[in-house]
């Protein structure tokens, strides 16, 4: 018997119970379904090639290799009798598996809550978001037990290529890609009484790196688990106490579920031009052209182009920035929201095509959003960067100040 567990979006040693159900077997390899990165920002490809190496360093150490397979290369897995590894909840993950005939043993792990705790079926799941967070805030969360380390089997089974990382640029970023900087940043947020006490005021911040989590990264990589956040938050809460602030992280970890479950509900809809909804929108005729300004940040507003500037730079943008281009491309421009949507997938470190869909489709209207709003982006401008530091900081030739 030949059994492989695949990393994918699960790129951690640290309570993983993919590698926990992995340890059952006799004999088994580690193998990563690498990406297909050519499209890619160059931050993102940096974040995801150290989060790789990390992975791949830390197995050594436990007498490991990590084996590498392309992610499209259909024979990849030929030979292969069973594969273990974490459960997807979209059909655009892993196409190497369309064609696999062996067994898989897929493992529920990268939401919060899991679909069995959900106080209803996933055919009844709530159509917007709060009635679903206020039926999940009566559900008793119980955190799961978090394992820092597995005795894994012994190697053997299996014939692969070596994973070799060869990739790595010098990007100039505050995000370190792997388990480690992840638990590393975990660690040093929770450490700080006065960040996770004060999120709930300091969360729509655009310049300081502790104004949000900055979770993101690792969390969408899977470098760290919502359960080990979770746990981290819990025991913040105990210390410090628990207020309005604490309580928002976990809400904002309720939206990471949502969408999930949504993609798991709706399949292949969230990647429909009609999105959920099933609404039928109207196109600029000129959109080429005004998609090619808003991804190069030359629109008129240059609240938009900062943000398109952080993007494009460092492959990050906050909550706030990402709503106002996102509404910006789709009910201003009038532009194919599916581009842009692509186009943050193809940059954004965090990238996560449950997310990224969701709330793509929440901006551009066909979504979950029950209001279908358009953002007055001067507004916005003038609340969330009065002085105009922001704009000053990514965009200065832009600047009106
Ligand atoms: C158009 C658009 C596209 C987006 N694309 C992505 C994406 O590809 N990947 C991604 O992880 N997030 C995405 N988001 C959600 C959100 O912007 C980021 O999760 C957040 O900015 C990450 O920063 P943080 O970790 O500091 O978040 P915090 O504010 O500290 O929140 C804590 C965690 O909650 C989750 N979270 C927060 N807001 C949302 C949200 N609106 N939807 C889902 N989860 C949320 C994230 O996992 C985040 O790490 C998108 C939002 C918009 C408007």
């Amino acid at each position: 018997m030949s059994t492989l567990y695949l990393f994918n979006r699960d790129l951690r040693l640290k309570d993983n119970k993919a590698l926990e159900r992995a340890c059952e077997e006799e004999l088994i390899n580690f193998a990563i379904a690498i990406k297909e990165t050519k499209d890619w920002g160059e931050s993102k490809k940096q974040f995801y090639f150290e989060s790789v190496e990390n992975l791949k360093n830390n197995l050594n150490k436990l007498g490991h290799e990590l084996y590498q397979v392309h992610e499209n290369d259909f024979k990849a897995l030929e030979g292969i009798d069973r594969v273990i590894m974490t459960k997807n909840y979209n059909s655009k993950e892993l196409p190497l598996l369309n064609s696999y005939t062996g067994e898989v043993i897929e493992v529920e792990q990268s939401t919060l809550f899991s679909i069995e705790e959900l106080p209803f079926s996933l055919k009844n799941l709530p159509q917007t978001f709060t009635p679903f967070r206020h039926k999940m805030d009566k559900v008793k969360k119980i955190p799961c037990e978090l394992k820092s380390q597995y005795s894994l089997p012994k190697r053997g089974g299996v014939n692969l290529s070596l994973c070799s990382v060869s990739e790595l640029s010098e990007v100039n970023t505050k995000f370190k890609g792997g388990e480690d900087a992840g638990q590393a940043r975990l660690n040093y947020y929770f450490s700080k009484k006065d960040l996770a006490s004060h999120y709930f005021e300091t969360r729509n911040g655009m310049l300081d790196f502790d104004d949000s989590t900055k979770f993101s990264p690792w969390l969408s990589w899977g470098c760290i688990s919502a359960n080990t956040i979770y746990h981290k938050l819990k025991n913040y809460e105990k210390e410090y106490g628990a207020n309005k602030s604490s309580y928002w992280i976990f809400f904002e970890l309720l939206w990471r579920d949502y969408f999930k479950f949504l993609s798991l509900q709706k399949g292949d809809l969230i990647f429909d031009l009609k999105g959920t909804a099933r609404r039928e929108l109207e196109f600029h005729p000129d959109q080429d052209q005004l998609f090619k300004q808003w991804k190069e940040a030359k629109t008129e507003e240059d609240f938009v182009n900062a943000n398109m500037n952080e993007l494009n730079e460092n492959g990050w943008m906050s909550n706030r920035g990402r709503q106002n281009v996102a509404s910006f491309l789709a009910k201003t421009y009038k532009v194919n929201w599916l581009w842009g949507a692509k186009y943050f997938e193809n940059h954004l470190i965090d990238a996560d095509l449950e997310s990224n869909q969701g709330n793509w489709g929440y901006l551009a209207g066909v979504g979950v959003d029950p209001r279908d709003r358009k953002f007055n982006i001067e507004r916005q401008q003038s609340i969330y960067d009065p002085e105009g530091e922001y704009i000053k900081k990514y965009s200065p030739k832009n600047a009106c100040l």
